[in-house]
């Protein structure tokens, strides 16, 4: 390892700098906003941001900048950007919203991404020592190409199988923080698991394809509710 990844790197591994993510986040949520129209509903904004700052405040990134967007689409889908942007469709609230523990599910999944940033270390995954030259020399040019494939990866394909179930049991550790029952970030699971063997729906393709099997999920974050699932060696205590 170079030595200036060295020194970034401290002990937690992830050693893009918090100025590079939250700049790469920043652009990948300008082009989200390019693509995806804002829903305009204030009464569901505020609701979203009062609930989104309860959660954020439990997580281990507690400073960090939060945004929360609302954007029109009948695509069931979350996703969260290395800025602190939280974005929900209009599609996903048709489900989620039915249930307020099953949003908070959802939205403390997303923050989990951001409070453990799994946008830098997706960076840094992708474009390892390259880095390092955009650290020294400037990276505007090469941080705008990286926002956009890094904004359709998200949407598209989420964090990949291992970030989205660490995001899971952020989800299950921050709800049961704040007060809910154990099993209230499956809530919004146990929603899609029946819709999900009910056939193709074309509103939840996107969502089910970006993430593990629903089935999946929920027995990894019961299995860890149930104390017999060590969480990950680097998650706080
Ligand atoms: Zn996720």
């Amino acid at each position: 390892m170079p030595a200036l990844a060295l020194l970034l790197a401290g002990c937690s591994g992830v050693w893009v700098p918090e100025k590079i993510e939250n700049r790469v986040g920043e652009l990948t949520t300008r082009a989200v906003l390019e693509q995806m129209p804002l829903h305009k509903d204030p009464a569901w904004q505020t609701y979203l941001e009062k609930l989104g700052g309860k959660i954020a405040a439990v997580s281990e990134r507690p400073a960090y900048h939060y945004r929360y967007y609302i954007v029109e689409s009948s695509t069931v889908n979350a996703f969260a950007v290395p800025d602190g942007s939280v974005f929900v469709t209009t599609g996903l609230l048709k489900y989620a919203g039915q249930d307020p523990a099953a949003l908070a599910g959802v939205l403390a999944h997303e923050i989990g991404h951001i409070a453990r940033r799994h946008g830098a270390e997706t960076l840094q995954a992708k474009l390892g020592y390259g880095l390092i030259t955009f650290i020294v020399f400037g990276f505007e040019n090469s941080a705008a190409k990286q926002a956009g494939a890094m904004s359709t990866q998200i949407m598209e394909l989420g964090y990949g199988r291992e970030m989205e179930l660490e995001a899971d049991l952020c989800s299950a550790r921050y709800l049961v923080r704040l007060g809910y029952p154990p099993d209230a970030s499956l809530k919004f699971l146990r929603i899609l698991l029946p819709l999900q063997k009910g056939g193709e729906d074309l509103a939840l393709a996107k969502y089910l394809r970006s993430h593990p099997q629903t089935g999946e999920r929920i027995s990894y974050v019961e299995s860890y509710l149930a104390g017999s699932l060590k969480p990950p060696g680097n998650m706080p205590k």
